[in-house]
């Protein structure tokens, strides 16, 4: 274990996906740092399934991505289809090799692989049951302390990364808005056994009472994501089964869930996301609608270009503010195009008493030529150097 009184120059709050595996890229940089992690082990229940293949060719970079494919399952290809109607299917198929393809894998499962990995590598660079209490600057150094084992411990830092997601400490301390608003949209999602035709394919439903979605899982399961008139409280099995197959005739199997949830969407973004030597990545600098999947993704490439930034940094240390102006620059546009295309895919799943346009439209997608140019948006290609 590291000694607490040696002055870091990087402080991580927050062990979730996007901390971890900005743990990693500092590792690889060779950049000294600490993540400190409130909880003693990864949240059980997933939120996040999809890691996209703009992600598994950075986990590919730090030789990651072949141990994450092992534990996933490979989406190949998604079909769209009306309450009684197939539309349409989107391979990805031809998009840039090897990683053609979606990875299916429960939030909870990506961070335990993060964390080992990055323990294997660097056994004192993750502190668990650490909880940050509080946070102060002073002479360009700024004072973290945290909570552990019943015990009160002061680190020190020259920059401080927030990856302490939605409800950042980090941001509060800083005094950094977070601003947006939320959507009309509510949602319903669980875990079941497959019992569908689709194998390992994605499923997306456009129901004239609104979207639902199909996704494989590991373990022959499947989760089903099922948008509500309202918000519902304490959503029980019975309710997402029932319209189900009121919507779309199928009967799934709900003898054995293994995570029910309901949720509402939102989008926020934390204006600045760098304030001085604070810094902000993953949830904790934006907050989007899961619907396409891409808010842990967009966290990682946060993380990616924040090593990347440090590294120019610690080389230049008198063009720091430049530099991080830049990096801020570069995440506010992925965000906009994360969230134009979370906006996107929300349009298209809202309930319609006339779908006959919405229909003709997504069929029209996906069909050459327009089918290659919706694969690489599902698979968040270009979020980074795109208009959209
Ligand atoms: C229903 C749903 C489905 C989703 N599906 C997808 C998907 O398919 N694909 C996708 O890319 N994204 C998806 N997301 C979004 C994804 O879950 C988040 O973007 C992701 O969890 C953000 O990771 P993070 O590390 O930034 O924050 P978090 O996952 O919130 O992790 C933050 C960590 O910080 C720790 N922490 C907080 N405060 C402190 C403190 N004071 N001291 C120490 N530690 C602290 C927490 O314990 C936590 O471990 C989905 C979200 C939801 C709600």
């Amino acid at each position: 274990m590291r000694n607490f009184s040696e002055p870091y120059p990087i402080a991580v709050v927050g062990g979730g996906p996007v901390g971890l595996y900005l743990g990693l890229c500092l590792e690889q940089v060779g950049i000294s740092y600490i993540v400190l992690e409130q909880r003693s082990a990864p949240r059980p229940g997933s939120r996040s399934l999809g890691i996209h293949p703009v992600s598994l060719e950075l986990f590919d970079e730090l030789g990651l991505a072949d141990n994450f494919i092992r534990n996933g399952i490979k989406i190949q290809q998604g079909h769209a289809f009306t309450n009684n109607k197939k539309l349409g299917s989107l391979s990805f198929e031809d998009c840039p090799l090897p990683f053609n393809f979606i990875l299916a894998l429960p939030q909870h499962r990506t961070e335990s692989l993060l964390e080992k990995a990055l323990t294997e590598r660097n056994p004192d660079s993750l502190i668990r049951n650490a909880e940050v209490t509080a946070i102060t600057e002073h002479n360009q150094k700024i004072e973290i302390t945290f909570k552990r084992n019943g015990s009160t411990n002061t680190i020190e830092s020259a920059y401080l990364v927030g990856c302490d997601g939605k409800n950042s400490l980090v941001r509060k301390h800083a005094g950094i808005s977070f601003k947006g608003q939320p959507y009309p949209d509510t949602y319903i999602m669980g875990d079941f056994p497959d019992n569908s035709d689709f194998g390992s394919d994605a499923a997306i439903f456009l129901c004239n009472e609104g979207l639902i979605e199909s996704f494989p899982l590991p373990d022959d399961r499947r989760r089903w994501v099922v948008k509500t008139a309202e918000y519902i409280n304490d959503v029980t099995p019975e309710q997402l089964t029932s319209k189900v197959l009121h919507r779309i005739g199928h009967t799934i199997d709900d003898t054995q869930t293994s995570m029910l949830s309901s949720f509402g969407v939102q989008k926020l973004v934390a204006q600045p996301i760098v304030k001085d030597r604070v810094i902000l990545a993953g949830d904790a600098a934006h907050v989007i609608s899961p619907i396409g999947g891409q808010g842990m993704n967009l966290g990682w490439l946060d993380a990616q270009d924040l090593a990347d930034t440090l590294t120019q940094i610690f080389k230049n240390d008198f063009q720091a503010r430049s530099i991080l102006n830049q990096y801020q620059k570069r995440r506010e546009h992925a965000v906009k195009n994360a969230i134009r295309r979370a906006e996107m895919n929300m349009k298209l799943g809202r309930a319609t008493k006339s779908p006959f346009w919405r229909n003709r439209l997504i069929s029209l997608m996906l069909k050459a030529p327009l089918s290659q140019l919706m694969a690489n948006i599902f698979t968040m290609r270009g979020i980074e150097r795109w208009l959209i």
